[in-house]
């Protein structure tokens, strides 16, 4: 059985940075992952085959509350579901921090305030690598220094819909972005929403964070290791080794602390698969507060608009994320997608011929309306045997259904007389989150703020299970700015003794 002093469970937005911040202590870090790293291959760069074939989709199923299977988006290589993002790396508004009242219910307050994650959020800009430019965004929080980056440039046709929009009296910004668009491009003209990188230009979890950690001597990673549970010394309260199969055989590996950084439905998953009442479980809210924000695509068109972007993918709008606009409770963030072409709408609409995708793709632009899920105790990831039951409830529905009337409205006012939309479901876990929340009393939280189970003071989580809140934001950045406090909390509590 090996023995390192840490032992991290997923190398994606959470364990890489992880092993990132911890590397430089010379601490023996194992790092397990059910993944391999993403090779280069024809395919990363092909969307009929991304879209409509699903070649990277796992070969897994899980199930809705009615036992009826699903195949989930969600990714197993070195660097987690960041291989396949949008690298939007957004902070949270301040606002979201202290606890906001929305149409359908409240979001919670978290139990610190947007200051205590704001130099988190710096150092992980910073980490990232992000692109972007302050003051064009009407809900931006403060930062502690500009990005060390330029946004990325609009495409000439998506210029031309920034001045419309900011004609009606909108307020378009730059997305911060980790996309190195030059390194990206070189290796092929296509969009990188939803497209794997093999290492062509996207900052994401192995490129900024798990590549530099594994340069150093102490730090190694296992792939291929699908960590199944983790077993409790008989006190109860140490955890004493990490089970986990790896080319067919049961393994297990023990270390001072274990990281736990598996995603938000597979951490959840590990835990309850640890004992019957699954472990870090007083509280018995492991796997509930599932969070996935409410997603709908929004295509406008106007034939008199020719949309020849390769990417697209460069600008957002908050006016409505704190209030509506009109002394109403607030709605959400919308932003670009990345370019959606005739082929990617085959794979929704496979009875349409394909020139006639291609012709409407044409004179369209392809919008993400994002609203916040709130938390619910009844919106859960639980296991039926092995199986991953994902019982999503959503909630706050009123405020999307107001965001897509308000995007619309505003689209139409800006010349696209059609707008045409898709709302994403439970196949679409991209933005999973809550399910194994940080909080200040154990009876409500199984994490303590910092991340450390409240039941097993050798035991963190750190990926986006821990988030309190979905906001309206994509989450990456927040997971990564969360890892990197916990990091430095585990450098000092745990790390300085002899
Ligand atoms: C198509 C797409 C677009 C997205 N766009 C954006 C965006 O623009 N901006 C943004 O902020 N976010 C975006 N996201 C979401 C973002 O990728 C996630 O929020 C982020 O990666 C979550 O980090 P995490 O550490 O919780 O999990 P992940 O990054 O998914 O990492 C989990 C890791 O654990 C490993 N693992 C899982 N189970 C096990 C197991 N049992 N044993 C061992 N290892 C295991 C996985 O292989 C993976 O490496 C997008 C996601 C997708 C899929």
């Amino acid at each position: 059985m090996s023995s390192p002093d840490i032992i991290i469970i997923g190398s994606g937005m959470g364990g890489a940075t992880l092993a990132y911040a911890l590397a430089p202590t010379g601490a023996s870090i194992l790092i397990l992952d059910k993944g391999e790293q993403l090779a280069h291959r024809p395919e990363n760069r092909d969307a009929r085959a991304i879209f409509q074939k699903g070649f990277f989709r796992p070969k897994e199923n899980w199930y809705d509350s009615k036992g009826m299977p699903f195949n989930p988006g969600n990714y197993y290589v070195h660097g987690g579901n960041s291989k396949f993002y949008g690298a939007v790396l957004a902070r949270y508004r301040a606002e979201d921090f202290d606890g906001i009242a929305h149409a359908d219910g409240d979001a919670p307050a978290w139990p610190f305030r947007y200051g205590e994650l704001a130099p988190w959020y710096d150092q992980a800009e910073r980490l990232f690598k992000v692109r972007g430019s302050l003051g064009e965004d009407p809900t931006e929080p403060p930062h502690g220094h500009g990005y060390d980056f330029p946004p990325v440039p609009d495409e000439r046709p998506i210029a031309e819909v920034r001045e419309r929009l900011r004609k009606i009296g909108l307020h378009p910004f730059s997305l911060p972005l980790g996309v190195d668009i030059e390194q990206w491009l070189s290796h092929g003209k296509q969009p990188w929403d939803a497209f794997p990188d093999a290492r062509t230009g996207k900052m994401d979890a192995e490129t900024c964070a798990l590549l530099p950690a594994l340069a150093y001597e102490n730090v190694r990673i296992e792939s291929g290791a699908e960590v199944r549970r983790l077993v409790t010394a008989a006190d109860g309260k140490r955890i004493e080794a990490v089970e986990y199969i790896q080319g067919g055989e049961t393994r297990q590996a023990s270390a001072k602390l274990v990281l736990l950084a598996a995603g938000a439905v597979r951490s959840a998953a590990i835990l309850l698969a640890s004992s019957p009442q699954g472990v870090a479980n007083r509280s018995g809210m492991v796997g509930r507060h599932f969070m996935n924000h409410n997603l709908t695509a929004m295509l406008a068109a106007d034939r008199r608009f020719t949309n020849d972007a390769v990417y697209q993918k460069t600008f957002g709008i908050n006016d409505f994320y704190l209030g509506d606009g009109q002394g109403g409770p607030p709605l959400g963030n919308v932003q670009l997608l990345g370019r959606v072409s005739g082929t990617i709408l085959k794979s929704d609409l496979k009875w349409a011929p394909q020139f006639a995708l291609d012709a409407l793709s044409r004179h369209t632009i392809d919008f993400l309306i994002m609203t916040e899920d709130l938390p619910d105790p009844a919106s859960r990831v639980r296991l039926d045997g092995d199986r991953i039951v994902l019982e999503w409830r959503r909630t706050n529905m009123t405020a999307h259904k107001r965001l897509k009337k308000r995007m619309r409205a505003a689209l139409n006012q800006a010349g696209f007389p059609l707008v045409l939309t898709h709302l994403f479901d439970r196949k679409t876990p991209s933005h999973q989150c809550g399910t194994i929340r940080i909080g200040s009393d154990p009876v409500t939280a199984p994490l303590d703020p910092y991340g450390r189970a409240f039941d097993h003071p050798n035991l963190f989580v750190s990926d986006a299970s821990g988030l309190v809140t979905s906001a309206a934001v994509n989450p990456s950045l927040t997971v990564a700015a969360l890892a990197l406090r916990t990091a430095a909390h585990i450098r000092q509590t745990e790390l300085t003794q002899p």
